[in-house]
């Protein structure tokens, strides 16, 4: 499978086009297209033609059946799929059994059940009219927004693709889709997948290439597009909203953080080593909701860190970064924390391994200590295997040190004691706050970020109402 766009049904190419490197080795493992000004008109032109077409007569029903044929389609090519998502991305071939396919696959079989048999979200009301008008009869509907861009990062390719193509779709848009550059494979087989369970022509459409001077930026800054939906870095959705504005385009943001983790004394101190381990170095640090920042009640500090850090020094089958930029990103970051004054407790460095990975992107997992609240390293999304630890005395204190960030995206709590667990949890400045978990999900819950890390949230219901319109209709009786 090449990489390639995917316009009114059609699959092209471009004849600009830039390298898809393994980030495991760093050798060329493809060529993507990279879509001028005229694809991206053209997809969009597609876009607008299915609504008016017959994309745009279908009832949810038939929506929902496509959504599942979409689901069943990924699953009779499951391992296909694994396996483009390993070569793009160089993560552990169990993650992307275990987390990514199967994710995408229950995105469109989790918008089909929560949208059949409800057409149009009708809220019917009864009031009473102005004096003398009489009485009228309220009622909403939903109608999609149209045309919706979706914009998607790299690290979780396909279910953060899907995470957004399924509810737009299941609420009746026409998607333009824009992958990351970094990993265009699993979203060209999607588009494969949705030829095959015959959708109609330009009801989902699939531009590749990179953003900021690119598609990316002709996409979400197109006149034709009615909504942008966008998974990405916080700079980027700044960018965005900024070409957004000029057409007063809605937009739905799912961007950066600097997640934080409160380890009070009363928590089972194995459990919250353990899923922090998860949670900082899944993925090799490389998931929005990864946590970077851990602050430990001072009891158990001591005894936390040590067993985090030998956790860190003792993984091995972890992943590489997406790319030698990132590698290098991530690896600046190591060296700015020594300048800040870090103690550095397990990694910080390049690992070797012997083989053919020598001349991938990776880089060790990383436990600091020793930083203070205010130095970059604690502030700033560094989206790499890496953590640092400080203390706090009292709950008050937890609260404040994990509120101080820009972002807000998702922290955890770990503790025993039920009543602190209730009390802490909504003060957390987060979209999302995990008690002795971590990434547990429930597709229906609602997603996203406060403050640099995101603008509304979807999932379940909140995804439908980002990608449909409330319309009231009011009829005198
Ligand atoms: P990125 O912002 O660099 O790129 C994301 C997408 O935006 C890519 O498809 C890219 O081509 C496109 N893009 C870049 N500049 C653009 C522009 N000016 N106009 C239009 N499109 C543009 O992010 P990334 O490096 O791919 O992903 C990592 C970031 O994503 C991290 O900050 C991470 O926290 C965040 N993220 C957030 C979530 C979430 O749910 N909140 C999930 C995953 C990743």
């Amino acid at each position: 499978m090449k990489p390639a766009h995917y316009v009114n049904g059609v699959f092209s190419t471009t004849e600009a086009t830039f390298p898809l490197l393994s980030p495991v080795d760093g050798s060329q493992v493809g060529v993507v297209p990279e879509a001028s000004r005229d694809v991206v008109d053209a997809a969009v032109r597609a876009a607008r033609a299915a609504l008016d077409g017959p994309w745009g007569r279908t009832s949810v029903e038939e929506r929902c059946a496509f959504l599942r044929r979409i689901a069943d389609g990924i699953e009779a090519r499951f391992d296909e799929f694994v396996a483009a998502e390993v070569a793009d991305t160089g993560k552990p071939r169990d993650l992307a059994a275990t987390v990514d396919i199967p994710r995408a696959i229950g995105n469109f079989r989790a918008y089909a059940d929560l949208s059949y048999g409800r057409p149009e979200r009708a809220y019917p009301t009864t009031v009473p009219g102005w004096s003398g008008s009489g009485q009228a009869l309220n009622y909403t509907v939903r109608r999609p927004l149209g045309v919706v861009a979706i914009i998607s990062p790299w690290n979780l390719p396909l279910l953060l693709l899907t995470w957004k193509v399924a509810p737009a779709l299941a609420a009746g848009n026409a998607v333009v889709a824009k992958p990351s550059e970094e990993t265009p494979s699993t979203a060209t087989l999607l588009a494969e997948v949705i030829g095959e369970a015959g959708l109609p022509d330009g009801a989902f459409n699939l531009v590749h290439g990179h953003g900021a001077g690119a598609a990316g930026e002709y996409l979400t800054s197109h006149p034709g597009v009615d909504a942008i939906a966008f998974t990405g870095a916080s700079a980027t959705g700044a960018a965005i909203m900024r070409n957004a504005a000029e057409h007063v385009t809605p937009v739905s943001f799912e961007l950066g953080g600097k997640n934080p983790a409160l380890v009070f004394a009363d928590a089972d101190l194995a459990e919250a080593v353990e899923g922090t381990v998860r949670s900082s170095f899944t993925h090799s640090g490389q998931i929005c909701l990864c946590t970077e920042r851990v602050y430990v009640q001072r009891p158990v500090f001591d005894e936390f860190v040590r067993a985090l850090a030998e956790r860190a020094r003792a993984l091995t089958d972890y992943g590489p970064m997406i790319s030698a930029e990132h590698r290098d990103k991530v690896l600046s970051y190591y060296r700015l924390a020594v300048e800040e004054g870090a103690t550095v407790l397990a990694g910080g460095g390049v690992p070797t391994f012997g083989d053919a990975r020598d001349g991938g992107f990776y880089v060790e997992p990383t436990v600091l200590t020793g930083l203070p609240q205010s130095a970059r390293t604690v502030r700033e999304e560094i989206f790499g295997p890496v953590c640092h630890v400080a203390p706090f005395d009292d709950e008050d204190e937890a609260i404040r040190l994990a509120n101080d960030s820009p972002y807000g995206l998702a922290a955890t709590v770990w503790t025993t004691d039920l009543s602190r667990a209730h009390r802490v949890a909504p003060r957390v400045e987060a979209g999302i706050v995990w008690v002795n978990c971590w990434n547990l999900r429930d597709l229906r819950t609602p997603f996203g970020g406060v403050k640099a890390s995101g603008i509304g949230r979807e999932g379940g219901e909140y995804s439908l109402d980002f990608f449909s319109e409330p319309v009231n209709v009011c009829v005198k009786i």
